[in-house]
């Protein structure tokens, strides 16, 4: 399963978010710690998001290569600072194509959202979930994936001004109400703030005075991370840390049977 990481804090090189952390998801990508059985590597492509020069509109870069094999994206990320990242290492669920538009992040706007996990029972337990959204809306999907479908029935709810850790919550528990054994780790945030759901896979955070980091693994050894209980939503920013809650189950879910 995918690897993911969101940074807020001051602004610090790509690289050394991304690239150069012992245990980072550079290493992820070929040799992550905790997939839960859920895959061996992350080789299907990578994607970083970022907010140039501080501003309020997310740019990315993704590719359908492992991330080693993109020197241009660690010339990029040489000499590229930000104060808010959300990057990503993809292991593509079985049948889903390989190619660049299916990794995180997904963006829109100012936000950038990326999903760890898979939709049990892919496209037909989430048929009727799906069928929420304007036809245009299934028409312009990034990739045909439960990922990209996960992000634009979180952009619809985002646009029509649902709070965002609601959105995710809700989401979560909705889809594994129709798709139990789903496992749902999403990431999401809008340059300030961090969203985020462990549900079926691991999920970390690093806080300190004055930045926030929230990760599928630690991306070293250093003391203070902290796994998010199972169950959990998240949300934090650089200067107040984070706060977890648990998600309000549906009645219809069944997680002891994830896959
Ligand atoms: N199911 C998603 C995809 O194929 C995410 C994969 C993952 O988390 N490994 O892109």
């Amino acid at each position: 399963m995918c690897r993911h990481l969101v940074y807020l804090g001051a602004p610090r090189l790509l690289t050394d978010l991304v690239l150069t952390p012992p245990l980072g998801l550079l290493r992820q990508s070929y040799l992550p710690r905790d997939m839960r059985g859920a895959g061996y590597v992350n080789v299907d492509g990578f994607g970083v998001g970022w907010y140039p020069g501080g501003g309020d509109k997310a740019v990315r870069y993704r590719g359908s290569r492992p991330l080693w094999a993109d020197e241009s994206f660690a010339q990029i990320a040489a000499v590229t600072e930000a104060g808010v990242v959300l990057a990503a290492v993809r292991s593509a669920t079985d049948g889903m194509p390989v190619v660049h538009t299916a990794c995180a992040p997904f963006t829109d706007g100012h936000w950038l959202f990326s999903h760890n996990g898979s939709i049990a029972g892919w496209p037909g337990s989430i048929g009727a979930l799906a069928a929420e959204l304007p036809v245009t809306d299934l028409l312009t999907l990034d990739a045909p994936t439960d990922s990209a479908l996960l992000w634009a029935l979180v952009r619809a709810r985002l646009r029509a001004g649902a709070d965002p850790g609601r959105t995710l919550a809700e989401l979560v528990a909705s889809v594994a109400a129709v798709a139990p054994r789903s496992r749902l780790n999403l990431l999401l945030t809008d340059g300030v703030t961090v969203y985020a759901t462990a549900w079926g896979h691991a999920l970390t955070t690093l806080v300190d005075r004055d930045s926030v980091t929230v990760a599928s693994e630690s991306y070293d050894e250093q003391p203070g991370w902290e796994q998010v209980p199972e169950g959990y939503l998240l949300r934090g920013t650089a200067t107040t840390g984070v706060q977890c809650r648990p998600i309000e189950p549906s009645r219809t879910d069944h997680r002891e049977g994830v896959q």
